[in-house]
């Protein structure tokens, strides 16, 4: 079964005093080891030194066939110049989404300035993931990327492909809703296996939603699992263990993500 983690980061977090280039090299290390053939790597919007910032990770990916590269942008300051590289980006297919994070940032999803960046999406055919949920522990900054600000964005930009990350934990519900209600919102389930996700939210309400999420639209669910913060092997049996056909599993761990980011 080919497996494709749509949602990791280039993160020194567990590898402390290690370069970018050596967490790539653990990357591609434990890929090898679960058995994972591609991952898509979420770059940090504004780069700290903890997590990897769009050029380093477009450095390090390059020219590793079992890597890509979404884009990202610091939406609190956004002006031309990220639209012209990202969409350069975008158009020579070194990108293949767009990753923002409200939440973490102080903005609204629906917010006008964020628009350019969705049309150019479109244009170009790649998906926009939302960063969705727990955001630092900052309940209150969950209002920003809660699914129904995100279900906004879908209904205003229909031809627009989005990706809800997390599966918005802990607002698992509303996020079942809205990907089930909005033809061109998908969901990734980066996170939902990790112990304390489970403790918070319920091993029995996490498989029941994913259920009624895979049952109904199996082609909207994209394997992820927001590496290296969480385990491979966990997520694969959290989609593994759900009642619904062999078939839609696959489509879950592997092919809806070469789909949706049109990997190669
Ligand atoms: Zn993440």
């Amino acid at each position: 079964m080919e497996i494709i983690d749509s949602h990791v980061h280039l993160s020194k977090f567990g590898h402390e005093g290690k370069s970018f280039a050596e967490v790539r090299d653990a990357l591609l290390q434990d890929m090898k080891s679960s058995g994972v053939a591609h991952a898509v790597i979420f770059p940090d919007s504004e780069p700290t030194g903890v997590v990897a910032g769009l050029d380093e990770c477009l450095e390090l990916a390059e020219g590793n066939p079992a890597l890509s590269v979404a884009g990202t942008v610091f939406v609190p300051a956004v002006g031309p110049d990220d639209l012209v590289k990202l969409r350069s980006l975008a158009a020579t297919g070194k990108i293949v989404g767009l990753k923002l994070y409200p939440g973490f940032e102080v903005f609204y999803p629906i917010e006008e300035r964020c628009h350019p960046l969705y049309e150019m999406c479109v244009e170009h055919s790649v998906p926009v993931v939302f960063h969705s949920g727990e955001s630092l522990q900052l309940t209150e900054r969950e209002r920003l990327n809660h699914p129904y600000e995100i279900a906004k964005v879908a209904k205003r930009f229909p031809e627009l492909k989005i990706v809800i990350a997390h599966f918005s934990q802990p607002h698992i519900f509303a996020c079942r809703d809205v990907v089930l209600a909005n033809p061109n919102v998908h969901v990734d389930i980066s996170g939902l296996a990790h112990p304390e996700v489970i403790e918070a939210c319920g091993l029995g309400q996490i498989r029941r939603v994913l259920r009624q999420v895979a049952s109904c639209r199996p082609d909207k669910v994209t394997f992820g699992t927001d590496w290296p913060l969480c385990d491979v092997k966990l997520h694969i049996d959290l989609v593994i263990s759900l009642p619904i056909p062999a078939a839609d599993k696959q489509s879950i761990i592997g092919g809806n993500a070469r789909r949706l980011f049109r990997l190669k």
